[in-house]
């Protein structure tokens, strides 16, 4: 076997944090096995990309670097991913649980005849095999998995569940391998609208989220404020989202993002079981909500009971005070 692969994402020649997470968890695997660790990156112009995953503990980079790869396209990514597990047999082929991620990984392992270990929270190595943790029915069963020794094995990391791997910028000199280009993608994308200036809610340290207690799209102007204050990035339920009040791209929950920050503020959000599904491994979970009984409690470790408008403006100058924005 050969090793341990991560593949990076990336937007625009920019890994995406989780990514890294992702090179992390490698990182310690490959170790195990006392066998290499390989950033596979795919793009054009990624020589910044290649040097900091050298500065994050890849061994060896696999990359196909050419204009028809500078942005994801399932079709030839996958080919590029399958070709490359196909020819150097890894013992694990891993990638963060982005959408792309997932997307892609599942291909790959379709493609290699194997059931991928998808968004894992703890992985290990044991004789050769992937171990994995995934917490399953909104966290409420935690299943351990067992992948295969005699087969290439897929893995997606949950994003934010595992520490980045330290930045080392001492430079040292890779193996770089250059892959074969796949044959031009047959999708194509006419137009698309990029969104800006928003914290990206997966890779977000805290998240702000609303619910239907907010009470309207104008209800959202004080979860803003405050999420602005913190640095953080804005969430909503999907009661809120299904209403028109806020995109869907906000939605934490079974049929939305799944997160996992430091802080998750939940505010006038009763706290559904579908809702918990994407956000119950947050590491501390502040509710604010008018009703005591509300399952979101449950959960919380603190809690303000009393009306959203006044607590939410009230917090947010403190913040600001404590913070020095004022
Ligand atoms: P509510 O349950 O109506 O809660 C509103 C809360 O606001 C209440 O607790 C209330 O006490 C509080 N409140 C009201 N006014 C104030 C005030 N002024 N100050 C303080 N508090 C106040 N939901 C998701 O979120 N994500 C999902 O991905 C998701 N997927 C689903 C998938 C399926 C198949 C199904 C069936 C449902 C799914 N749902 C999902 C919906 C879920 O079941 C709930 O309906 C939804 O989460 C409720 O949203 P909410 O908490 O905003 O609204």
């Amino acid at each position: 076997m050969n090793g341990v692969f991560v593949w990076i994402d990336q937007v625009d020649g920019q890994a995406l944090p989780a990514s890294w997470e992702a090179l992390g968890v490698g990182r310690l695997a490959a170790d195990t096995l006392q066998q290499p660790l390989s950033a596979v990156i795919f793009g054009h112009q990624i020589d910044g990309l290649r040097q900091a995953a050298v500065e994050r503990g890849a061994d060896r980079i696999f990359c196909a670097d050419d204009s028809s790869l500078a942005d994801f396209r399932l079709d030839s990514y996958a080919a590029a991913l399958s070709q490359v597990a196909t020819s150097y047999s890894p013992a694990v082929v891993m990638a963060a649980a982005t959408s792309r991620g997932r997307e892609l990984i599942a291909t790959a392992a379709f493609d290699a005849g194997v059931a991928p270990l998808v968004d894992v929270t703890a992985l290990s190595m044991i004789d050769g095999v992937v171990h994995v943790i995934h917490p399953v029915y909104a966290g409420k069963i935690i299943s351990e998995q067992v992948g295969r020794a005699d087969r290439v094995q897929f893995v997606t990391t949950r994003s934010r569940a595992f520490p980045a791997p330290v930045l080392n910028p001492v430079s040292r000199e890779v193996e770089v391998i250059a892959l074969p280009v796949p044959a031009p993608s047959a999708i194509r994308i006419d137009s698309f609208e990029p969104t800006h200036n928003t914290v990206s809610l997966t890779d977000a340290r805290i998240i702000v989220s609303g619910g239907r207690g907010v009470g309207g799209p104008e209800g959202f102007v004080p979860v803003r404020e405050l999420a602005e204050v913190l640095g953080a990035a804005v969430g909503a339920s999907r009661a809120t989202v299904d209403a028109g009040w806020i995109p869907y791209a906000h939605q934490v929950g079974q049929t939305g993002k799944t997160v996992s920050p430091d802080l998750y503020i939940a505010v006038g959000l009763s706290g559904a079981i579908q809702h918990q599904a994407g956000m119950r491994t947050s590491k501390v979970i502040v509710a604010i909500n008018k009703d005591p009984d509300a399952p979101i409690l449950k959960l919380a470790q603190y809690a303000i009971i009393g009306d959203l408008f006044k607590i939410l403006p009230a917090l947010t100058q403190a913040f600001r005070q404590a913070l020095g924005k004022a």
